[in-house]
């Protein structure tokens, strides 16, 4: 049996939002299971909880986020992503401000923090949301898919016409038994163009960003200065926060994410149309024959 998971300790982190720009502190704190990944906006004497669930997503423009009561809480979808990496269920995550901190733009400092908060197994079996048929949603050229899949799967490609983005592999296809999100996927950081920001900015966006939390595109080259960490690291970016965003879905996944230019947006229209049209089963691993056991061992057989 695979085991629900939660944090073994309390685990405190800050840092500045990536759009707002102001410094917000996070409490992680283990929670019971069946708890799922809940968000406790801490507001003075006041705490409100906001589950991270499809029924309270909100705006969906530059990041994904979550409102209910009056609070939101945006830029979710990189410590979603850690969570739903490292297989943790269940988490209660203290938040004193709107929007999650963007701290190097990857989710390798969620990562890190849930490692160095201990992961443990819980006495409840772990549930997944199994894929039972395929559903697709467009916009323009952009397509979001999911399909059945034994296993969990992430493929996605980017289009842009830019001499930049065409120097690097706009194409990755990630079968997550075989490749460690940790090591591939988690370091992968956010990225926009020079002159794009300039307009963010302008707009009251973006106020946080800097070259030490996103990937800066110039007119011919990146502007970091180490560069890449993968040569495909824009891509592999778009698959961690396509992973964020599934998580949504309230477990980790069994099956296929086919994503063509997708967006925060166009996720969130794939998730709703996942929900109302019923295309998959919550299940525990035990029931479907062939179990898909390299995805997601048991933490004991686990090498990061
Ligand atoms: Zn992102």
């Amino acid at each position: 049996m695979l085991s629900q998971r939660t944090i073994r300790n309390k685990i405190t982190a800050s840092g500045v939002g990536l759009h707002s720009g102001k410094r917000v502190n996070l409490t992680f704190h283990p929670a019971e299971p069946n708890t799922g990944v809940v968000f406790r906006m801490i507001d003075g004497d006041k705490k409100t909880e906001i589950p991270a669930i499809l029924a309270h997503v909100g705006d969906t423009t530059l990041s994904t986020s979550l409102e209910k009561d009056g609070y939101k809480i945006s830029t979710i979808e990189h410590l979603l992503s850690a969570l739903a990496g490292t297989g943790v269920d269940n988490c209660i995550i203290d938040c004193d401000g709107p929007e999650i901190p963007i701290m190097d733009g990857s989710s390798t400092q969620f990562v890190f923090l849930i490692q160095s908060a201990g992961i443990i197994e819980q006495a409840a079996a772990k549930k997944f949301i199994y894929v039972t048929k395929s559903v697709q949603v467009n916009r323009g050229d952009a397509v979001a898919r999911i399909k059945p899949y034994d296993g969990f799967r992430v493929t996605f490609t980017l289009e842009f016409d830019h001499p930049v983005y065409k120097k690097y592999p706009q194409s990755a296809s990630i079968d997550f038994s075989q490749t460690s999100f940790i090591r591939e996927v988690s370091r992968a950081r956010t990225f926009g163009l020079m002159k794009d920001l300039d307009t963010l900015k302008k707009n009251n966006l973006a106020l946080g960003a800097n070259l030490n939390n996103a990937i800066g595109i110039g007119e011919e080259d990146i502007e970091n200065e180490g560069g890449l960490r993968f040569s495909d690291e824009f891509v592999k970016h778009k698959i961690l926060d396509a992973i964020g965003d599934l998580y949504l879905l309230g477990h980790n996944l069994i099956g296929e994410f086919f994503g063509f230019k997708t967006g925060h947006a166009l996720n969130y229209e794939l998730l709703k149309k996942i929900e109302s049209e019923n295309a998959y089963k919550i299940i525990e691993i035990d029931e479907i024959k062939d179990a898909p056991i390299n995805y997601l061992k048991p933490i004991s057989e686990e090498v990061a």
